[in-house]
């Protein structure tokens, strides 16, 4: 998205020019910025307009003709689509390109992520797809990051790119105050080594860019914009005089004496012969004219500009910089932290999506290396589909789209992309599934197999919900790739009123509760019973009960509290006391900046959301649930009884009533009255490590504050923690997708859950971020003045959790795991009430099976991850220790042949080492050491490994 900042544009011209004694190189970045979706979608973009499918060819053709000519591809969703419709003769072409630096690529994902809501999961497999599709095509792997949109940075990303193989990435967008002190200390270029819990360095030299990501004022010749007019003999002189003056002046803003700058902006260059042309003109009147110039300009590529700058770096001393770049704001009073809440179901939806991907890849290799002529029979259909649904959420973690930032219609695409991925996938998971099931309980008679996405209601589940009520019995399989065997996890399915028997593959009861507390809908209700965990497949079946005494399963009646406020503490079972409140910030409208889908600008402080209806608790066996019914909210807390210390508290919120056209943001409070945090808190980067945040408080400059609420915000994609300050006692938030928080006062953790508004922000989507839905209410209504619509209604679930740091530092990581490797529940109506007698259902056998990951310490909070590749044999393995403390120590069977790699697989770790560049740069401390056969605490390794 191109929104150029008048601010910023006058400033370049203000200044004296001081000429330097030496010439400037120059390197112009020739690259067209073209969105995954935003105000079109993804086929339009492509298709239509100047059209990414003719900006390609144009530019691959202006290559062809000039040698001297170069061009930067970036979204490579965007170009393997392109490649794919060349003919062969086109494609040895464009390699010849490649071969010859003049086409290069930079980042190299299938979209340029954000960097504030996607969770890592899905950033590394957007990533490596891209990676993949450049080295299998061109033996390509990029060296140079490219996240010049994203708005803000995070140090995950950093990490991860370090991971990749990256040397550099090049930014745009950094808060105005920072780039402010920054150009004046020579500071836009500067090694990020971002913080690690690690202990491991991953420094990357970051670039930021001096005029967002377009082309030098007045130097734009694409039909677009063309702020260039055209280049002649009457005028290069001119242009080139005007041209010259620029750079020495950014000159002056970077150390050294080789500068870079963009050349394109949004969609540009479908006429890139006449860009190319027109440029050239002025560059090689400045080439020619060395008596007269400061400068000389080649066109170059960001990987030719890190690579020139590096054989300097002798010379040159950069800043380094171990924090992220959170939040962002490009001038007073427009902090982008609306957009880490934005789209709330959206967000949802992604984040159940990319955690069921993780599992299911890990499930199918696992399936893949019993070697089972059945099963390896569905090996090309199942890549196919896994690779199609990666694809889907790769797009979806592009910069306007997880973000919540597109227009409605784009966001609906997404959705409707990643709908029908999942739908194909499952179909392919079930036929493999089938195999299995046969396979274990020698049963012929199942059919077909149900799942259900994430936000069901009970009705919505209709398979399961109509046959348990007539009686017939339900065979539930559960799949779960966690590898903490034998710990115990809670199953919740959602059934009719109805006691129910549940029974396991011995056919012995399985204790359980049923519990109706929708005070909507007295039918909707949910079953919790506890599993063993068993990494592979489990069976239960379910069936109606005689009464509801004789039922493993029984209904829980409720009892009624009265004297309930929104300051009462609660406790559950004799667990921790917590407060927990609702409010609502009411969107400045103004003309300084209105809040909208980018920007969080509240008008005033935070009111109370809703009052207090019912309150009632449900005491069963599995679980004790309390249920608060508000106005606008409706809440259910948990306090599961295999878990200490811990509640789930998943909140409804229903449509958020529209009030004189007043946006409202509303937000959730968790408070402690054990904990003072002193205004200082923690938020996960991207889900991995925890960034200490403090109120007021930025890292590298002193900030100057305008919007005390907005500036303060952070993006939480997995945890935000407060600890007291004289103890260790934590309270932590673990949230199911993305959202932006903070802590403004002691013991307290603000949520951001829901958003509604009816103004632009004015940040180019050009649409009020008002999501509707039709309103149930209606349909079944006689009443005339029911609205058609209402506001988006959404379930959202919080673990709150309460610990020790000192006694149990990973409770909050644990809960993580839990909440990303949740088991997969497939179900089919069966014709057999019961297992057959003495059924032994034999571990899945393979060699992958054998791998172990254990902390010498206790749990192994870790995911392992298996990736199947193309060829026979072979799976990427990632391990991910997502400990606070303490290394994990991997054991590889011998008949497994494993190399340690980057994250893509693409090159060996070890390689990689050696073709590292060296920058000179303040101290660091050096990286601990990590056996080979180790992973410290949030660190990734990656093997490929051959069985
Ligand atoms: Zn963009």
């Amino acid at each position: 998205m191109l929104i150029l900042l008048q601010q910023s544009y006058s400033r370049f011209f203000g200044l004296t020019n001081k000429l330097s004694s030496q010439k400037l190189k120059v390197i112009i970045l020739p690259h067209s910025h073209d969105d995954v979706g935003w105000l079109d979608t993804v086929d339009e973009i492509y298709l239509r307009g100047p059209g990414v499918k003719n900006i390609i060819s144009s530019y691959i053709n202006a290559l062809l003709e000039n040698k001297d000519r170069k061009f930067v591809q970036v979204e490579i969703v965007y170009f393997e689509r392109w490649w794919n419709e060349q003919n062969v003769l086109m494609q040895q072409k464009v390699k010849g390109l490649v071969e010859n630096g003049q086409l290069s690529f930079a980042a190299g994902g299938l979209v340029m992520n954000d960097e504030a809501t996607p969770y890592y999961e899905d950033i590394i497999d957007q990533i490596t797809y891209g990676h993949e599709f450049l080295f299998k095509t061109f033996n390509f792997i990029p060296k140079v990051g490219w996240q010049i949109d994203p708005f803000g940075h995070s140090n995950a990303q950093s990490i991860l790119s370090h991971l990749f193989g990256m040397e550099a990435s090049f930014y745009a967008r950094i808060d105005y105050q920072d780039k402010e002190q920054r150009q004046k200390h020579k500071e836009l270029e500067m090694i990020h080594v971002p913080y690690t819990t690690s202990k491991q360095n991953y420094p990357i030299l970051i670039h930021v860019n001096y005029f967002h990501y377009s082309s030098p004022p007045r130097f734009d010749f694409d039909p677009l914009r063309n702020s260039g007019g055209y280049v002649n003999d009457q005028n290069v002189q001119s242009k080139a005089d005007d041209l010259n003056q620029y750079f020495v002046r950014q000159g002056q803003s970077y150390r050294g004496q080789i500068i870079t700058h963009t050349l394109g902006d949004d969609n540009e260059w479908s006429n890139s012969k006449s860009y190319f042309e027109n440029m050239e003109k002025v560059i090689n009147y400045i080439n020619s004219h060395p008596e007269k110039y400061n400068v000389v300009i080649k066109f170059g590529t960001p990987q030719d500009y890190v690579k020139e700058i590096n054989e300097y770096s002798d010379e040159i001393f950069y800043p380094t910089k171990n924090d992220d770049f959170f939040p962002y704001a490009d001038k007073q009073h427009c902090y982008w932290t609306g957009y880490f809440t934005s789209k709330v179901a959206f967000k949802g939806f992604v984040r159940y999506t990319g955690r069921y991907f993780q599992q299911l890849k890990t499930f199918v290799s696992y399936q893949f290396a019993t070697k089972n002529q059945d099963i390896l029979d569905l090996k090309q259909p199942l890549l196919k589909a896994l690779k199609e649904l990666g694809y889907a959420l790769g797009v979806s973690q592009h910069h306007d789209a997880v973000t919540g930032t597109s227009k409605d219609h784009v966001t609906k695409d997404y959705v409707k992309i990643l709908h029908r991925d999942l739908t194909t996938m499952n179909k392919e998971f079930h036929r493999l599934l089938k195999i299995v099931i046969q396979k274990d309980l020698d049963e012929k008679n199942i059919d077909q197999l149900y799942q259900y996405s994430y936000n069901s209601t009970s009705s919505e589940c209709a398979e399961v919900y109509d046959n348990l009520q007539i009686n017939k019995t339900i065979l539930l399989t559960v799949v779960d790739t966690k590898v903490n065997e034998g710990d115990q996890d809670i199953i919740k399915i959602k059934v009719p009123k109805i006691p129910l028997n549940i029974i396991d593959t011995q056919n012995k009861p399985i204790q359980g509760d049923v519990i109706c507390s929708n005070p909507k809908d007295e039918q909707d209700c949910t079953l919790y019973f506890n599993y063993k965990i068993k990494k592979g497949v489990q069976y239960y079946k379910i069936k109606q009960g005689k009464n509801n005494e004789e039922s493993s399963a029984k209904i829980i009646a409720s009892e009624t509290f009265t004297n309930i406020t929104a300051n009462t503490k609660i406790s559950l079972d004799n667990g921790p006391e917590f407060q927990l409140q609702y409010k609502y910030y009411v969107a400045s409208t103004d003309n300084v900046q209105p809040s909208g889908a980018y920007i969080f600008r509240p008008s005033g402080g935070a009111q109370v959301y809703g009052s207090i209806q019912e309150v009632r608790v449900f005491n069963g066996t599995v679980v004790t649930e309390l249920n608060i019914e508000r106005s606008n909210v409706n809440t259910w807390i948990r306090k599961y009884k295999i878990q200490d210390n811990q509640y789930e508290v998943e909140t409804f919120v229903d449509s958020i009533a529209k009030e004189q056209n007043k946006g409202k943001e509303v937000i959730v409070i968790f408070k402690s009255e054990d904990i003072k945090n002193q205004k200082v808190f923690y938020t996960d980067s991207n889900g991995m490590d925890l960034q200490q945040r403090k109120i007021g408080f930025r890292e590298t400059w002193s900030l100057q504050s305008n919007e005390f609420v907005a500036e303060n915000y952070y993006p939480i994609n997995g945890i935000i923690q407060i600890k007291d300050h004289a103890s260790h006692n934590v309270m932590a938030v673990v949230n199911d997708r993305s959202q932006g928080g903070s802590s403004f006062n002691d013991g307290e953790i603000e949520i951001m859950i829901h958003r509604r508004m009816y103004s632009d922000d004015r940040r180019g989507v050009a649409e009020a971020l008002n999501e509707e839905e039709d309103n149930p209410q209606c349909k079944n209504s006689a009443q005339q003045n029911c609205s058609k619509v209402v506001g988006l209604r959404q379930n959202i679930i919080h673990k709150l959790l309460f610990f020790d740091q000192e006694k149990n530092p990973n409770l909050a990581r644990k809960a993580q795991l839990y909440l990303d490797f949740q088991p997969i529940k497939v179900f089919a109506i069966d014709s057999q009430e019961s297992f057959t007698e003495n059924l032994e259902i034999q571990p899945t056998q393979s060699l992958l099976n054998q791998i172990q990951v254990v902390n010498p310490n206790g749990d192994a909070i870790i995911k392992l991850y298996l990736i199947p590749r193309e060829e026979n044999n072979e799976y990427l393995l990632r391990i991910h220790n997502m400990q606070e403390q303490s290394n994990v120590k991997i054991s590889f069977p011998n008949d497994i042949s494993t190399q340690e790699t980057i994250l893509s697989g693409l090159r060996q770790w070890s390689e990689q080492q050696k073709l590292r560049f060296v920058w000179k740069k303040n101290e660091v401390q050096d990286s601990i050491y990590v056996p080979l056969d180790e992973v410290a605490p949030q660190q990734i390794k990656t093997f490929v490994i051959k069985i």
